[in-house]
């Protein structure tokens, strides 16, 4: 949700990973999706955070292209 001022990319991107759980979390970058992964691993699934990494995460995550 971050203002760059930014806007002259022509295509804008945003991650979306969907949870075992149920929960669908998105990013718009993949440094954001995996933030955003990890914090919920951390509150939801503590005993799989440990478990995943960066790579685990964006493998999982679909990159989509923004309408
Ligand atoms: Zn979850």
């Amino acid at each position: 949700m971050s203002t760059t001022g930014d806007s002259s990319k022509e295509l804008q991107f945003h991650w979306v990973l969907d949870c075992p759980c149920g929960t669908q979390l998105t990013g718009s970058s993949e440094d954001e999706i995996v933030e955003v992964a990890f914090a919920h691993l951390r509150a939801e699934h503590p005993d799989m955070a440990d478990d995943y990494e960066r790579e685990h995460i964006l493998f999982m995550a679909r990159r989509l292209v923004r309408p």
